[in-house]
């Protein structure tokens, strides 16, 4: 029986082509035609003025907190449910990331549980996109202003996602994308920051560059960074973006489908909910288990496992995990992340292949 990935790459476009074009012209490294042809079609499906290519999301994130001025002893406002990077690059400049808790229908961070969190040292909210949702950027820009902070969207995952009509990417100061492996468009490793703010943009690239000075070779006026992309990076991704029409087409298609395998088990599990104002597009499809908790959640996993069906668990909150250990309570995080399991979620999905993992969850469901 074929094994079912919970990702994969789709590379079936000019990848190839414009990764050998870099071999043949030997512009393998940070310089190249690539590298300014990628953030132009990306700031252009973004629909901001600029975008900055890294050689990770993660560097992306460190990136766009640096040239935000964030220092040692301030804090940041990081949903408790994301990928942990997202925390680690407040901890990188020193800062400290404080946790809110998160809507249960879509795991991202609660407007409602910001503004007690705010204290004198506050510099900024990063907001995730998770799994491909957007978050209620309204509100949580309208807090940012009222109390002087910055806002820096998390996108790793969301690619392509709407609030209100309007891309994900271009909702706040700096938005962050990864092109890891697994995410919506890919580069292998990369990132992006994106922007609509001329002299942010210019000190992020600055700053990705080691902080040379772009009118004076082996001047530094700052410490800058290492974080650029590569030439053969770029020669994916812009590959990528010329499909992503289709990739965003695919996966919204395999959601619906999804939705209709596992309608007749909605009394056991949640389905992802769109809010009204979002466009989702399913980076992760991803379900929670109404009763049971993390055993039970595991159980389901295994059996599919032995199906074939690869899963992942939603993350672990981040107030749980070693680095970042507290002892309070939030009640929707502690509640249900540990019931979420993300299915298999790629442009290769058939519905076969959906129904399959359908029949094997209501046979591991009934097991329970
Ligand atoms: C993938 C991801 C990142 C980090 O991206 P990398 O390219 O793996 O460094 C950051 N935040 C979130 C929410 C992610 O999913």
């Amino acid at each position: 029986m074929k094994r079912i990935a919970v990702a994969e790459p789709k590379l079936g476009g000019n990848e190839k082509a414009y990764v050998l074009d870099c071999l043949e012209t030997t512009w393998i490294s940070s310089n190249g035609k690539y590298i300014g042809a990628f953030e132009n079609a990306f700031a252009k499906f973004c629909n901001v003025k600029h975008a900055i290519a890294t050689n990770n999301g993660t560097t992306a994130l460190h990136l766009a907190l640096v040239v935000l001025g964030l220092e040692p002893g301030d804090e940041v406002i990081v949903p408790t449910v994301t990928y942990i990077a997202t925390a680690n690059a407040v901890r990188y400049c020193g800062a400290t990331p404080v946790f809110a808790d998160v809507c249960q229908s879509t795991m991202n961070l609660n407007p409602h549980d910001i503004e007690k969190r705010i204290t004198p040292k506050t510099k900024g909210i990063i907001p995730v996109h998770l799994y491909g949702h957007p978050a209620e950027m309204g509100p949580i820009n309208e807090i940012a202003k009222r109390h002087g902070l910055f806002v820096v969207e998390d996108a790793a995952e969301a690619h392509g996602a709407e609030y209100f009509g309007v891309k994900v990417g271009g909702l706040s100061d700096c938005a962050v994308f990864s092109f890891f492996g697994n995410k919506i468009v890919t580069t292998g490793e990369g990132g992006m920051v994106t922007t609509n703010d001329d002299e942010l943009a210019e000190k992020l690239r600055l700053h990705r560059g080691q902080g040379m000075d772009p009118a004076r070779r082996y001047w530094f006026p700052v410490i800058g960074y290492n974080y650029r992309m590569t030439n053969i990076q770029a020669a994916i991704g812009l590959a990528q973006m010329e499909n992503i029409g289709t990739a965003l087409a695919d996966r919204d298609r395999l959601g619906r489908w999804y939705d209709e395998a596992l309608q007749n088990l909605a009394d056991r599990i949640q389905l992802p909910r769109e809010s009204t104002w979002a466009r989702q597009v399913y980076w992760m499809y991803t379900i929670f288990l109404k009763n049971g908790g993390e055993k039970e959640r595991d159980t389901v996993m295994q059996i599919l496992d032995v199906e074939g069906i690869e899963t992942r668990p939603v993350f672990y909150p981040m107030h749980i995990l070693p680095p970042y250990k507290e002892d309070a309570v939030y009640p929707v995080a502690d509640m249900w992340a540990q019931r979420g399991i993300n299915l298999p979620t790629h442009q290769s999905l058939t519905k076969e292949d959906v129904d399959r993992v359908a029949k094997s969850l209501a046979v591991a469901l009934a097991a329970l």
